[in-house]
């Protein structure tokens, strides 16, 4: 069955689940299938991510457009696509115990807060990838996604690390001796 719950490592399996049915294996599918729902409850799927809205094919996508987030460009237009699509998630009604939840927005007009409150994994990821998005990095050696403990971290393990220590250490005496062979010639 599903696993405990923790948004943080779920999106990180979200973006480096090889496969989609892996992800749901381990986590579920994200949001109840659409063909549970009744028509009109949803707008995530139909205002993104097109038809038809198998739980696979929602996963496969939230995978592409929340590592697209990972390494957000300038372009103004992937950052009101990625914009649009986390408001949606967070106003996507979820059912909860039987009761609809029509947002994960938790208002107060005494207090006059606005506080995310997650409802599902859904919006545990989402809200995650608000908080980490500059964090997370991919690995050099393995490009696996990661979340870097310092910003100028760029292996995802110790084996990474000495790895790539091995490979440029290689490379390295490979141009060593490609150069003495240039060196050899041009006399
Ligand atoms: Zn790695």
């Amino acid at each position: 069955m599903v696993a405990i719950v923790d948004p943080r490592r779920a999106l990180l399996a979200l973006l480096n689940a090889p496969t989609a049915e892996q992800f749901i294996e381990a986590y579920g599918p994200l949001r109840e299938p659409i063909a549970s729902k009744k028509a009109g409850t949803s707008n995530l799927h139909s205002a993104f991510l097109g038809k038809p809205h198998t739980p696979q094919e929602t996963v496969t996508s939230l995978a592409s457009l929340f590592s697209g987030a990972v390494s957000l460009s300038q372009d103004a237009k992937d950052r009101l696509l990625l914009n649009t699509l986390l408001a949606i998630i967070f106003n996507d009604p979820v059912t909860v115990n039987g009761t609809v939840q029509p947002t994960a927005l938790d208002v107060d007009i005494v207090l006059g807060t606005v506080e995310p409150r997650p409802r599902d994994l859904l919006d545990g990821m989402a809200l995650e990838l608000l908080r980490s998005r500059k964090m997370i990095a991919r690995c050099g050696q393995c490009s696996k996604f990661f979340y870097r403990q310092f910003s100028k971290d760029k292996y995802c393990s110790t084996v990474c690390t000495s790895e790539a220590r091995l490979r440029y250490q290689a490379e390295w005496v490979q141009k060593k001796r490609e150069s003495k062979k240039k060196g050899r010639k041009a006399h």
